[in-house]
């Protein structure tokens, strides 16, 4: 689902894109779900971060599992809540969120965008009408680097949330994956075009 699907302007038609999951890169992660924008708190550098990349001409887009809604735990109208004090900060900080997609399903839904499933990529590949072929995308979690592989794109990981858990998985594997300890850190290799990341 997109958030703000009348969102796009013409000013977002930059070639540059970036798509980040949420929960664990841009802010931290709970693990009784994130149910408020009090709830709602930036990790260290990641509105910055965000900032950095709208400055140097990115659009950025989130894509972000959400099943806290099918929970019952919060309504979308909760989410846009959240999702505007996190815009809020961001635009203060000189930075912008092209669009957010999230998927509100629960696992046993078996729904189509759930990630590791791709179908929020399929969304955002839609609505900027941009092919995600190596578009960067930076997440926690070992699902976020299943779904960039397996939609094209470039899977990059973070430290910060479950980052650390993620790596002994990502450790097991022959396939190289950037690896930094947190967005702001990721965010400088894709400016300076070097995400042969290291920790
Ligand atoms: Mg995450
Ligand atoms: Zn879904």
């Amino acid at each position: 689902m997109l958030q703000w699907p009348d969102k796009l302007s013409v000013t977002q038609t930059q070639s540059k894109l970036v798509i980040l999951d949420r929960d664990g890169v841009i802010n931290h992660d709970s693990p009784a779900y994130i149910k408020s924008p009090q709830e709602w708190n930036p990790l260290p550098n990641s509105i910055d971060a965000i900032a950095k990349l709208t400055q140097h001409g990115f659009m950025v887009a989130v894509a972000t599992n959400q099943s806290a809604i099918n929970r019952g735990l919060i309504n979308e109208q909760t989410l846009l809540a959240i999702h505007n004090k996190m815009l809020n900060l961001i635009t203060q900080h000189g930075g912008d969120i092209a669009q957010i997609v999230y998927c509100p399903h629960r696992p046993d839904e078996n729904c189509l965008c759930r990630k590791p499933k791709t179908g929020m990529f399929e969304e955002l590949k839609t609505y900027f009408q941009h092919d995600l072929k190596h578009v960067p995308y930076i997440g926690d979690s070992f699902k976020d680097i299943e779904v960039a592989e397996k939609a094209g794109l470039q899977p990059i990981l973070v430290l910060t949330g479950n980052g650390h858990k993620t790596l002994a998985d990502v450790k097991k594997r022959q396939t190289y994956i950037p690896i930094f300890r947190h967005l702001g850190l990721a965010v400088n290799a894709i400016i300076n075009n070097n995400i042969k990341g290291s920790i």
